[in-house]
């Protein structure tokens, strides 16, 4: 049940990518800390288990579908979320794809894919937000990176621009709002056990769990603590912070 006192009561947040791995353990943490939550994913019915999963536990939730691809879809859907719940406090970009290819071979479609799907989109669902959090002075912009914007992998060459463009977009905005009251963060996963991740060869898979010094692969409920960190009060002072969880695989 909602905590009374959790740390995200009454907070109005949108989490993208909300149906997945990553993103539906985000959902679980900030509706434990009574946060009011708008589930963003491409389809109400990728989102209806983690909508139903959280209604048992006495949380609603409000799914909403949306191509985060498409400028006209991500204004459609944050008027939606406007007109049902509120202005946002809290906006978490974990939306992503994840594709490889030798940067020889790879289509250019491929690359305009995932800059669209894993960059530009966090451009077009902050600009919906932010105006409403610097009139209110208040505000949290938490965006999914990835070791890979700090490391480069082979075979992956537009997911690590595209990560590393997303941290760079962290930066810069934090910058330019740190005074209004919002913070603009991003959380740097090492290899979480997700769909995204079981969706790599299996041998780059094998390889990956082998490096690292932990020796497993992380699991959705040790990322999302730090989600709840920086869509807290608490956590006010993180501005343009990459917080990294990894296993050891990238320490800085
Ligand atoms: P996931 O595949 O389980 O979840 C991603 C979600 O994004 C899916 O539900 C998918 O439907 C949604 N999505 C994709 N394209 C979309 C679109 N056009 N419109 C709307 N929604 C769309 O993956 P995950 O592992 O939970 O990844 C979440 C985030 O974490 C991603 O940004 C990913 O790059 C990042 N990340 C993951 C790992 C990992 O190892 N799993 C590591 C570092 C970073």
């Amino acid at each position: 049940m909602t905590k009374p006192q959790g740390a995200l009561r009454n907070r109005i947040a949108v989490i993208t990518g909300a149906a997945g791995g990553i993103g539906s353990a985000v959902a679980r943490a900030y509706a434990e800390q009574g946060g009011r939550l708008a589930l963003v994913d491409r389809s109400v019915e990728l989102l209806a288990p983690i909508q139903e999963e959280l209604a048992r536990g006495g949380h609603e939730v409000l799914p909403i579908a949306v191509d985060l691809r498409d400028e006209a879809s991500v204004q459609s859907a944050f008027r939606k979320i406007r007109e049902q719940l509120g202005e946002p406090d809290i906006l978490v970009n974990n939306a992503g794809i994840d594709t490889t290819s030798r940067l020889v071979d790879m289509p250019t479609q491929m690359w305009d894919e995932m800059m669209a799907v894993n960059l530009r989109s966090v451009f077009l669902t902050t600009r919906e937000v932010l105006p409403g959090m610097i009139a209110r002075k208040w505000g949290r912009i938490i965006n999914t990176a990835s070791q890979l914007g700090h490391k480069g992998a082979a075979d992956m060459v537009h997911y690590c621009a595209a990560k590393a463009g997303v941290i760079g977009f962290t930066r810069a905005l934090a910058y330019e709002v740190a005074a209004s009251g919002v913070t603009v963060n991003a959380v740097c996963p090492g290899p979480i056990d997700t769909p995204l991740l079981q969706a790599l060869p299996q041998a780059w898979l094998d390889k990956k769990r082998a490096e690292l010094p932990i020796g497993r692969f992380g699991r959705v409920e040790e990322v999302a603590p730090a989600f709840v960190l920086l869509a807290s009060e608490q956590g006010s002072y993180f501005i343009g912070s990459t917080v990294n969880m990894n296993g050891g695989d990238y320490m800085i």
